[in-house]
């Protein structure tokens, strides 16, 4: 019999394929005194070459997927799998405490754990005790004989089954064995749902219970689509599926003829469609999926996959890469937005009840200028190179606005005195993600060049419903009027004052907000770049003269249902 999950639909698209369970696996063990201490230590040095085997695959893997400082991590591990003095240390517990291999292990590096630990005046040892704890992990997987799942290991068609999955785990995956995933939490606009339409991986977030529910092996269908997952489906409902990832084929392929057309509405009324983008790989798919702009480079992916802060030139050189690929096209560049549910490993923050209310994106940056003042160097010598527009995440107050503003002529001047070319059309606008900063958009338009929507965030403050907690998942209601209505405010007022506005949120690219937005005449769409050829394709069958009625309707309406229902009787051909 077939199971069931349902969860939220975070990419388009159907796959089926076997599960692979990338979740931790249970390694306790319990202490036991032997009588054959060679037999033991064999078993430790089989399994620290099956690990090292295993780490030499993983590296190989990352230095592809993520580049060599990134893997370097895994090398790391592969010398600390080699020095004599850990191995000989545990042979040495086997063979005068009599105890099996396991406990040897875990008591040595735990001392090595804690002793890095204690080093609090050297940040470097005391970061190698989070090595030690993963090679050991690896080594008493293998000691027990379970499997330590990588997402970098997988080399068969699967479908990945996680609680949840990181940026690291995300880019390791390889796009041509990973057909789907599945995920225990998370909501639509949860990072790993944005990298999985990025990657053009279907996917189904915030099951609750996938990794409960599958098995490793099992054969799972992923409907990315309607947000469901069947578990060991019958023949028939194989079938339908199969039909159903033919038809939504057939659609791409249309939707691909529009690739090199302007977007425009039946009535002839251009609006601009852009991408969201989070590293400067990702641009292939946007030229590829015809996008007039990129409205999102979400800068701070860059800070994630590095091993340190990125310098000047490292920034520099992956911000001209994505200017000067765009060639005349506006590239809009968001500056850091750490915090919140994204972190560095390098720049420890301070532990939040609430870190989504708390030290994260401009707030960091007004507070650590050393990082925001690097970021703005690098991004003002790559305007050269194209046509570089800059936002500021998490704008709450004119004040911040301006303070980040003045930071920013302040490093352009001092670039321009010491002879430095800068381009002199740069925009600087902000991201309209919190109420407060909707309520006083008139005040900001004045200070920001445009303002873009980010409804992701934007949602979640309005509705008090955190983006990536699938128990309020239904609070995600993007057509409620009240968000419409702000909506609507930050469009009129940037219009207003001679100002365009965007929006980057996962709701531009919703299909069932597209015709709202631009009766409201929102300027600019960007959405990751799958959706790009849809949404060019349904704005081309919409007259803009006949969404002003249902603009109006929608902002009277009492729930988000309603304004479905109203969209949905539009004739659209
Ligand atoms: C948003 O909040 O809508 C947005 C685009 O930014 P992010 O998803 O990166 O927070
Ligand atoms: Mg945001």
């Amino acid at each position: 019999m077939s199971n069931q999950l349902n969860g939220i639909a975070a990419s388009n698209g159907v796959a089926i394929a076997k599960a692979y369970m990338l979740v931790d696996p249970d390694l306790s063990f319990d202490k036991k005194v032997i009588e054959n201490e060679d037999h033991e230590v064999q078993r430790l040095h089989d399994s620290f070459a099956t690990s090292k085997d295993e780490l030499e695959v993983i590296k190989q893997h990352a230095v592809k997927s993520l580049g060599e400082e990134e893997a370097a991590v895994f090398e790391a591990h592969i010398t600390i799998l080699a020095d004599p003095e850990l191995i000989s240390g545990i042979e040495k517990k086997i063979n005068e405490e009599h105890v099996n291999a396991e406990s040897a292990l875990k008591e040595v590096t735990d001392s090595y754990i804690a002793m890095f630990e204690a080093m609090t005046d050297n940040t470097y040892m005391q970061e190698r005790a989070g090595d030690v704890r993963d090679v050991t992990k690896r080594v008493l997987s293998h000691l027990l004989g379970v499997k330590l799942p990588s997402p970098a290991l997988i080399n068969t068609q699967s479908i990945v089954v996680a609680h949840d999955l990181t940026p690291s785990d995300t880019a390791q995956l390889d796009r041509q064995f990973v057909q789907g995933f599945i995920t225990d939490i998370g909501g639509r606009t949860s990072h790993s749902a944005i990298m999985s339409r990025t990657l053009e991986i279907p996917a189904v977030v915030g099951t609750e219970n996938a990794t409960t529910t599958i098995n490793d092996g099992d054969t799972v269908i992923v409907d990315g689509i309607h947000g469901k997952a069947i578990v060991n489906p019958s023949d028939e409902e194989i079938d339908q599926y199969q039909q159903m990832a033919a038809q939504f084929e057939r659609e791409q392929a249309e939707w691909g003829e529009l690739k090199d057309s302007s977007t425009k509405s039946a009535d002839g009324k251009h609006f601009d469609i852009a991408a969201n983008i989070g590293t400067p790989d990702d641009l292939a798919a946007v030229l590829d999926n015809g996008g007039e702009a990129v409205g999102l480079f979400r800068s701070e992916f860059l800070y994630m996959n590095s091993a340190e802060l990125p310098t000047e030139d490292e920034q520099f050189e992956a911000y001209k890469k994505v200017i000067a690929g765009m060639g005349d096209k506006q590239v809009v560049i968001r500056t850091m937005d750490i915090g919140g549910d994204k972190h560095l490993p390098y720049l420890p923050l301070p532990e939040e009840m609430n870190p989504f209310l708390g030290y994260r994106a401009i707030r960091i940056s007004l507070d650590r200028q050393e990082i925001f003042r690097t970021q703005l160097r690098a991004l003002l010598r790559a305007s050269n190179y194209g046509k570089l527009a800059i936002m500021f995440p998490m704008i709450a107050t004119v004040n911040e606005f301006k303070q980040a503003r003045a930071i920013y002529d302040e490093e352009k001047q001092k670039m321009v005195n010491a002879g430095q070319r800068v381009a002199d059309n740069i925009q600087v606008g902000m991201m309209m993600e919190i109420p407060a900063a909707v309520m006083i958009a008139d005040k900001l338009a004045k200070y920001a060049d445009f303002f873009s929507i980010g409804t992701n965030d934007l949602i979640q403050y309005t509705f008090a419903a955190d983006r990536g907690n699938e128990h309020v998942s239904y609070l995600y209601q993007p057509y409620n009027p009240s968000l419409l209505r702000l909506i609507k405010r930050v469009i009129d007022t940037a219009h207003q004052e001679g100002k365009w506005a965007g929006m980057c949120g996962e709701m531009a690219g919703d299909q069932v907000a597209v015709p709202l937005l631009m009766g409201m005449g929102l300027d600019e769409f960007s959405m990751s770049a799958t959706s790009m050829l849809q949404t060019r394709s349904l704005m081309k069958k919409l007259d803009t003269t006949r969404l002003q009625k249902l603009v109006d309707q929608a902002l009277d309406a009492e729930s988000n249902e309603e304004v479905i229902e109203l969209v949905k009787q539009l004739d659209i051909k």
